[in-house]
């Protein structure tokens, strides 16, 4: 090597000495390793001064540091100021430049690193053996500093014949041999605990797609198939992994939103991906989506199984771990925010107050919020789905008026709910012929449909054989869920009655043949059959005797129903006067002896008979065996002796001896029901367009005692108006269609119609930025995905409408499977939809 001229001695002194006093260490920066001994001699020579002196040191020769002339390692623990100097990079070039080294001798070039106690010059690098996944035969040695980038791996990919562009990921491996991924590629080697001797595998991304160590064992062997297929980037289905419509539905929608897709299919994710934000998922939503979108848009799949990503959201969001059935708008919202947070360029969040708008402009105001908006939240969720909206809030009594804007990240409309309320009940006639029959309007029209006046009703709600709750007249129909089965029982009219009838509840009870001697007392085992009943009964008919009588009548009269069908009216009637007095012949049962136990019933039922004491009955003896025996019971339907209900509404069981019960009582016949023809009168769709569900986003409303406004000037909560204004809109825009509406006391879903236009949705009206410095904000928006939900609110199911970015067609999915759709099927029952 030829060195060029090189200035005069004591000027080279100076400069180098000058250098090597003034560098300071710095993170990052390059020093260089020369042999002490030519650095004496060099030293020697300058301070002689002497050009033709002797002690002219030559070539920069570091030969005595190398272990070897042909690998020119290092050798192994070598001292600073002992073997070597050490010279910031300014002065190595320099030296370089005036002297030259030995032929073949590579520059010993180190790096500052800043190591957690100390910053000091990394003589000795680490060394870390490289392969790829694909080939963990072929692996090479490379130096990498502590303080390098883990991206310096990735480059190392062209030593491996690589084509360029291709999608890397590092494994770690540790010498117990396991794998760990080194999913920031952005910290240093220090940063992600390597050391001298560990193995880092490179793993290529299909052209499919899929990762070769995260694809399934059967997938392995169908790879050629897999990479034959070539459709339609985008149009590929989901595998349901057991209820996951909801998920697969959410993905499609927000697969087929362009801008997000090509940011993802870009690897733009890769750079922003926030590893530290700990609102975020670490970074490993985004990958997992990317994953997936990256496989459906490879055109290589019919259909791809979002098992990782499944994982992910339910590790991140337990609530979705399960395989229940769950809201697709709810899984939306939350990958939208985990995604925005995994992608947040923000690193740090500074803390911003918020500000009231005191009666600023809103101009002026909204764009405050939007920037304190973008200081602490900036990606491409931000950038592609958020908007502003305007909340004005009006204290009723001050009338302070608070004005916010706050950013949104999808619309949720309301749907007009109609005032009227339909209901099936079962109704239970009086007369003991008819089944209860099923009907749909309560109470006013079950007053028509039925004609019974509505004072002669009593609704009750029956769970299990029970009366779970016994309605009282004055109850708000809201307090009824569509789920609960509402039975109206018609009460007899008491015209005669001296006094206030008892409501009486009863229960059917069926005995068990054995005495259940485990309780502790003497009771027999009995479980709850059939439709209880209610029952008004004069205080004075409450006796064991009459009520037995009376519901001999009734039971008899209902089991003797399906016997007379056919007959008149008048025959009807005869026999079942004949049957409530006396069993005909062949339904008789057995006139039979008095046994001890029958006596200890005996006493037992006046141990606790109903509230209203029953009578004495003085020829008990004498009487036939009953069919059923009567028991005072608690609103569960049980005996338990000593435990006042606290309540006063009465409630007996009658208990039906099994061989009794089966010779007299037909219980499926008891359990049928008929369909009142109003039942099959189709129940009327309404429809609304989505302007009106977006005008009722804005429509102003009086906050909930349960959500009150904290006013600063009557310094309490106060329940104020509040009205919502869209401010700005977004350049993809999410409206979730609330129809599934959750309150304290109903859980429906409202099944009307929302008419949708497919083109030029126009918000131009309803916005209230009119015009910008730097163009129109989107006010214009044409639907590009819809998820549906079919059917009720436990067993739906959710399939997907979207147009492909890139034909513009659209597409059904229904999770793994994909057909071409028609626009005017897709406007069918939106449930929520991306436009
Ligand atoms: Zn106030």
């Amino acid at each position: 090597m030829t060195a060029a001229e090189p200035p005069g001695l004591e000027t080279q002194r100076r400069e180098i000495e000058s250098l090597l006093r003034d560098s300071e260490l710095r993170a990052g920066d390059s020093w260089y390793v020369v042999e002490r001994r030519w650095y004496e001699q060099w030293k020697e020579f300058v301070e002689t001064g002497d050009q033709n002196s002797s002690s002219f040191p030559g070539q920069i020769d570091n030969t005595e540091l190398f272990e070897d002339l042909d690998s020119f390692h290092l050798k192994e623990r070598l001292v600073e100021n002992e073997d070597f100097m050490l010279v910031p990079a300014e002065a190595w070039h320099r030296l370089l430049a005036w002297y030259g080294t030995v032929d073949g001798q590579p520059p010993l070039e180190r790096k500052v690193v800043d190591l957690p106690s100390t910053l000091k010059v990394e003589v000795y690098p680490i060394e870390i053996f490289l392969c790829l996944h694909s080939n963990m035969e072929n692996v090479i040695t490379a130096k990498f500093s502590r303080a390098d980038s883990i991206r310096e791996f990735v480059l190392m990919c062209e030593a491996f014949m690589v084509p360029a562009g291709s999608e890397c990921r590092l494994w770690m491996k540790s010498s117990d041999s396991s794998c760990e991924r080194l999913r920031n590629v952005h910290v240093s080697v220090l940063d992600a605990c390597l050391s001298s001797g560990m193995t880092v595998i490179m793993e290529m991304r299909n052209a499919d797609g899929t990762w070769p160590s995260s694809r399934p064992q059967i997938m392995r062997n169908s790879v050629e198939e897999q990479d034959s297929y070539r459709g339609q980037p985008g149009v590929c289905g989901l595998t349901n992994l057991g209820n996951t419509c909801f998920m697969n539905s959410a993905l499609q929608c927000l697969s087929n939103a362009p801008p997000l897709t090509e940011y993802f299919l870009q690897s733009s994710y890769l750079e922003e991906l926030n590893f530290t934000n700990p609102l975020g998922m670490k970074g490993e939503i985004a990958e997992a989506y990317a994953d997936v979108i990256k496989q459906m848009w490879s055109g290589r799949h019919y259909s791809v199984v979002p098992r990782v990503f499944k994982t992910k959201v339910g590790h991140f969001a337990s609530q979705f771990l399960g395989y229940q059935q769950h809201d697709s708008q709810e899984l939306l919202s939350f990958l939208l925010d985990g995604l925005h947070e995994d992608l947040n360029r923000v690193k740090n969040k500074e803390y911003i107050e918020l500000r009231d708008a005191e009666g600023r402009p809103d101009q002026e105001v909204a764009e405050e919020a939007w920037r304190n908006h973008r200081r602490r939240n900036d990606s491409v969720i931000v950038d592609t789905f958020h908007g502003l909206f305007k909340s004005t809030l009006v204290c009723p009594e001050c009338h302070k008026v608070s004005v916010t804007f706050d950013p949104f990240c999808y619309l949720s409309v309301p749907l007009p709910v109609s005032k009227e309320r339909v209901m099936e009940v079962f109704f239970v006639s009086l007369d003991p012929h008819a089944k209860p029959a099923q009907v749909t309007p309560l109470l006013v029209c079950v007053c028509v449909c039925v004609c019974v006046c509505v004072f002669q009703m009593v609704v009750a709600d029956v769970f299990n054989h029970r009366f779970y709750k016994i309605y009282n007249a004055d109850e708000s129909l809201s307090c009824i869920l569509d789920r609960d089965d509402i039975f109206v029982y018609e009460l007899s009219v008491l015209e005669e009655a001296e006094e206030q009838p008892v409501l009486l509840a009863l229960y059917l009870r069926e005995r068990s043949h054995y005495r259940d001697y485990g309780s502790g007392g003497s009771s027999y085992g009995t479980s709850l059959f059939g439709h209880p009943l209610l029952l008004s009964v004069e205080q004075r008919h409450c006796s064991r005797q009459a009520l037995y009588q009376l519901i001999l009548q009734r039971q008899t009269d209902r089991q003797a129903g399906r016997h007379t069908e056919r007959q008149t009216d008048r025959q009807a009637s005869s026999r079942r006067h004949a049957m409530a007095s006396e069993p005909p012949a062949e339904q008789r049962p057995p006139a039979c002896h008095t046994t001890e136990e029958e006596q200890e019933e005996d006493k037992q039922e006046e141990a606790c008979s109903p509230s209203p004491p029953a009578n004495q009955q003085p020829e008990r003896r004498k009487r036939r065996k009953s069919l059923f025996t009567i028991q005072a019971v608690n609103s569960n339907g049980t005996t338990e002796r000593g435990m006042g209900e606290g309540g006063t509404q009465p409630y007996v069981a009658i208990d039906w001896d099994p061989d009794m019960k089966k010779r007299f009582y037909n219980e499926n016949e008891a359990e049928k029901y008929v369909k009142h023809s109003s039942m099959e009168v189709p129940q009327q769709q309404t429809t609304v367009q989505l302007q009106e569900c977006i005008e009722l986003f804005t429509t102003v409303e009086t906050l909930e005692e349960e959500n009150p406004w904290y006013c600063p000037v009557c310094k309490k909560h106060q329940l104020a108006t509040k009205k919502l204004d869209l401010w700005s809109l977004p350049e993809v825009l999410i409206i979730h269609l609330k129809r599934f509406s959750y309150t304290k006391f109903t859980r429906e879903k409202l099944d009307s119609i929302v008419d949708f236009p497919l083109r030029d949705l126009d918000f131009s009206d309803s916005l209230l930025r009119k015009s910008l410095s730097n163009g129109e904000p989107p006010s214009r928006y044409d639907l590009i995905a819809v998820s549906n939900h079919y059917g009720g609110l436990r067993d739906g199911h959710y399939t997907s409408y979207a147009r492909n970015k890139d034909n513009d067609q659209w597409y059904y999915f229904d999770d793994s499977k994909v057909t071409y759709a028609r626009e005017d099927q897709i406007v069918v029952s939106l449930t929520s939809s991306n436009s």
